[in-house]
C-alpha cells in the first residue's frame, strides 16, 4: 500500500536542526527519517523504517547466501560471562552497566562473543555438528565518549554480527572468506564507495582482521594505501624493522646531563628557519616524530633541532631524542633521495639515535629507507636528561606499529615499494579471525573423529546498520535533500499532486494504483491543503530518486516524470504514465 502523506507520521523542516555535525544527518533530520531523543540516542520514523528495513534486507539476503541463521540473543545480559572473558573491565566506560532488582550486575550488549559461544556450547558437542554460522540483528550499546554525527556513532545502534564455529583454521579461514564475499557484495549494493584495509583486531584479540571503511573525509579512521593494492588502518600499519646495528662498534647506551637543551619553542622555531619542509608546510610540535625530539648533533658538539613531535596537551620537557652525526655519513645519506625528510637526509647515522622517555613508547624515524619505526625505551626521563648512544636491537626494540598522525602522505609502504597515500574513512564492517580465545574463556570444546575433545575456533563479523543508512545519506544528497540510491529508496516514486482540483486527485488516485499494482512502492503526496510548492520542496528533501508530477499538465494530457538526481524532466502521456514510471524505477 501506499505511503500517504496525508497520513504519514511526518513533519519535514526548513531549518537545520541545531546539534546536527553533517550534511547527511541534518538532511535525515529534516526529511522525517530519525529524530534524536539524546545524544547518540535516536527514533526511527516511518521513512527511516522503510530504509532500515532495506538495508536490513540486503544483508539477511547475503547471510543467507552463505548459509548463516538468523537469531537473536538479549541485549540485557548477566555480567558472568563477560567477567569470564575479562570483557567485564576490560570494556571500561563504554559498557552500560546496570544492577536488577536483586542487585545483581547486569549490561547492556556492546557486542556478543560470549553469549554465542555458551549457546553453541550449551547446544553442541560434536565435530559433526560444525562449520556453524550464526548472525543477529541487534540492538547494541556503547557508551561512546563522543557521540557524533547523529546515527554514525550512536549510544543505542542497531548491527549485524555474525559468528562462525569450526573445528579447526583452515574451517575457520573458509568461513572468514565466505563472509568477506558477504561482506563486498553487501557493500557493493549498499552503493557507497569502500576500501577493505588491514585492522587492527584491538580489544577482540585473534589474528586475521579486516575493516570495511566508506571512504568519507568526515570519518574517524585514517587507513593509507599504495598504488600496488595494499590498504591499512594506520591503527594497524606494520612497518619493517629498524635496521640491524654492529652493536659493537658504538659505545654503550648512557643517560647524559644536559641541562642547556632549547625549549620545545624554540626548538620549533629554529627547525623552521633552517630546515623549512620541503612540502611548503611548517614544522609544528604536532609532525612528524610523536613525544619526541630530533636533535642534530654536530661533530663540535653544537646541537641543532631537526624535528619536533609533541602531542599538544601532554608534557614533553621530558621527551627527547637526538641524532649525531659524523660528517662522512652525512655525505653517504645524501647521496640518496630524501627530499621529503630533510632532517633526515642531513642527520641520522643509524647508531647515534638517542632517546628517552617515560617508559612509554617513542617512535622514531629512522632509516630512510623505511621512514617509521617505534621503540620503547626507559630511563633518562628527566627534563635536562637524554640518553645518548642508543642502539635499536641491543638497548631497545621496535614493535613494529604506528600510531595515526605519524604516517604522512608520501611516505615509502611497508612492503618498501609502493607510496603511501592517506584518507579518512568511517568502518562499515569489520571481520575477525577469533581463534580460540573466547572458545577457550568458556571452554567451548567438542569432541573430534578421535573422540579426542578440542577447543572450537570462531570468528566474528559485524556490519553497522544503522551506520549504514547514515553514511549512504552523507555520500547522496544535494543543497536540496536527500537522493536515495534505488535499492535503499524508502519508496520507488514519489507520486506530487500539484493541484487543489478534485478532478487531478481521481485521476492520481487512478494511476498510483495503477503503479502499485506492477510491485513498485510509491510515496504518495495525496495532500488536499497543502501548496505545490512546499510538496515540491519536501520531494526533493525525502529524495525518492522518481518523482513523478500529476498537475497543470492533465488538461492536455500530460504529466511529468523527474529524476531526483540529475534534475531532469520529460512530460509523457497520462495513458502511459503507469508503463513509465515502472520502467525507469525497474
Ligand atoms: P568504531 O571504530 O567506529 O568505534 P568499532 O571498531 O568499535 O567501530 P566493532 O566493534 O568492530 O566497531 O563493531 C562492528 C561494526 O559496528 C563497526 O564496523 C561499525 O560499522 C558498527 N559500529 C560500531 N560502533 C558503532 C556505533 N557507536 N554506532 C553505530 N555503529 C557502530
Ligand atoms: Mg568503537
Ligand atoms: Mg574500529
Ligand atoms: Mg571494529
Amino acid at each position: 500500500m501506499a505511503l500517504r502523506m496525508s497520513t504519514l507520521f511526518l513533519r519535514t523542516l526548513r531549518e537545520d536542526p541545531a546539534d546536527a555535525e553533517l550534511p547527511g544527518h541534518r538532511l535525515l533530520v529534516r526529511a522525517g527519517y530519525v529524530r534524536r531523543v539524546a545524544p547518540g540516542i535516536y527514533t526511527w520514523l516511518p521513512l527511516g523504517m522503510k530504509v532500515l528495513g532495506k538495508v536490513e534486507e540486503i544483508i539477511r539476503e547475503e547471510m543467507a547466501r552463505i548459509g548463516s541463521q538468523e537469531v537473536k540473543f538479549p541485549a540485557l545480559l548477566p555480567r558472568e560471562p563477560y567477567d569470564a572473558t575479562g570483557r567485564w573491565s576490560e570494556y571500561g566506560d563504554l559498557l552500560f552497566r546496570l544492577k536488577d532488582r536483586k542487585d545483581a550486575d547486569m549490561l547492556l550488549g556492546p557486542t556478543h562473543e560470549e553469549m554465542f559461544c555458551l549457546a553453541v556450547k550449551d547446544m553442541y558437542s560434536s565435530y559433526k555438528d560444525l562449520p556453524l554460522a550464526l548472525f543477529q540483528m541487534q540492538n547494541k550499546y556503547r557508551d561512546e565518549a563522543r557521540p557524533r554525527a547523529g546515527i554514525l556513532r550512536g549510544r543505542e545502534f542497531i548491527m549485524k554480527d555474525s559468528y562462525s564455529f569450526d573445528i579447526d583454521k583452515a574451517g575457520l579461514d573458509k568461513a572468514y572468506d565466505a563472509h568477506r564475499e558477504a561482506y563486498i557484495r553487501i557493500f557493493n549494493r549498499l552503493g557507497f564507495e569502500y576500501v577493505i584495509v588491514q585492522a587492527d583486531s584491538g580489544a577482540m584479540g585473534g589474528s586475521a582482521s579486516e575493516e570495511f571503511l566508506a571512504v568519507n573525509p568526515n570519518g574517524e579512521d585514517t587507513f593509507v594505501r599504495d598504488e600496488h593494492g595494499y590498504a591499512a588502518n594506520v591503527e594497524a600499519v606494520v612497518v619493517p624493522q629498524a635496521p640491524e646495528v654492529d652493536a659493537s662498534s658504538t659505545p654503550a647506551a648512557q643517560v647524559h646531563d644536559t641541562p642547556d637543551t632549547p625549549t620545545i619553542d624554540t626548538l620549533v622555531e629554529s627547525l623552521n628557519a633552517n630546515h623549512p619542509r620541503t612540502d611548503g608546510r611548517s614544522w609544528t610540535g604536532a609532525d612528524s616524530l610523536k613525544n619526541v625530539l630530533v636533535m642534530l648533533v654536530h661533530p663540535d658538539g653544537t646541537r641543532e633541532p631537526l624535528a619536533i613531535g609533541l602531542p599538544g596537551d601532554r608534557e614533553v620537557d621530558a621527551k627527547r631524542l637526538e641524532v649525531q652525526v659524523a660528517p662522512a655519513e652525512v655525505e653517504a645519506f645524501e647521496e640518496k633521495d630524501f627530499a621529503d625528510y630533510p632532517m633526515l637526509a642531513k642527520g641520522y647515522i643509524g647508531p647515534g639515535v638517542l632517546g628517552s622517555e617515560k617508559s612509554s613508547k617513542i617512535r622514531y624515524l629512522l632509516d630512510p629507507s623505511i621512514a617509521v619505526g617505534s621503540a620503547w625505551v626507559t630511563g633518562a626521563d628527566e627534563p635536562g636528561k637524554h640518553v645518548i648512544d642508543l642502539v635499536h636491537g641491543r638497548d631497545f626494540t621496535a614493535d613494529g606499529t604506528v600510531q595515526a598522525g605519524e604516517i604522512r602522505e608520501g611516505d615509502v609502504a611497508p612492503d618498501g615499494k609502493g607510496t603511501l597515500t592517506l584518507a579518512r574513512g568511517i568502518e562499515m564492517g569489520h571481520i575477525f579471525q577469533l581463534g580460540t580465545k573466547y572458545a577457550e574463556a568458556l571452554g567451548l570444546k567438542v569432541l573430534d573423529e578421535n573422540g579426542k575433545l578440542v577447543t572450537v575456533t570462531m570468528g566474528s563479523y559485524g556490519v553497522g546498520v544503522t551506520r549504514a543508512v547514515g553514511v549512504v545519506a552523507e555520500d547522496n544528497h544535494d543543497q536540496y535533500g536527500l537522493i536515495w540510491p534505488r535499492e535503499l529508496a524508502p519508496a520507488d516514486v514519489h507520486v506530487v499532486v500539484a493541484s487543489k482540483d478534485e478532478e487531478v486527485f481521481v485521476k492520481a488516485d487512478e494511476i498510483v494504483r495503477g503503479i502499485e499494482a506492477q510491485g513498485v512502492e510509491v510515496l504518495y503526496d495525496d495532500r488536499r491543503k497543502v501548496s505545490p510548492g512546499v510538496k515540491f520542496k519536501d520531494a526533493e528533501l525525502i529524495g525518492v530518486p522518481t518523482i513523478l508530477v500529476i498537475g497543470k499538465g492533465l488538461a492536455d494530457g500530460k504529466v511529468e516524470i523527474k529524476d531526483r538526481r540529475s534534475g531532469e524532466r520529460r512530460e509523457v502521456e497520462v495513458g502511459s504514465a503507469v508503463a513509465e514510471v515502472v520502467a525507469e524505477v525497474q
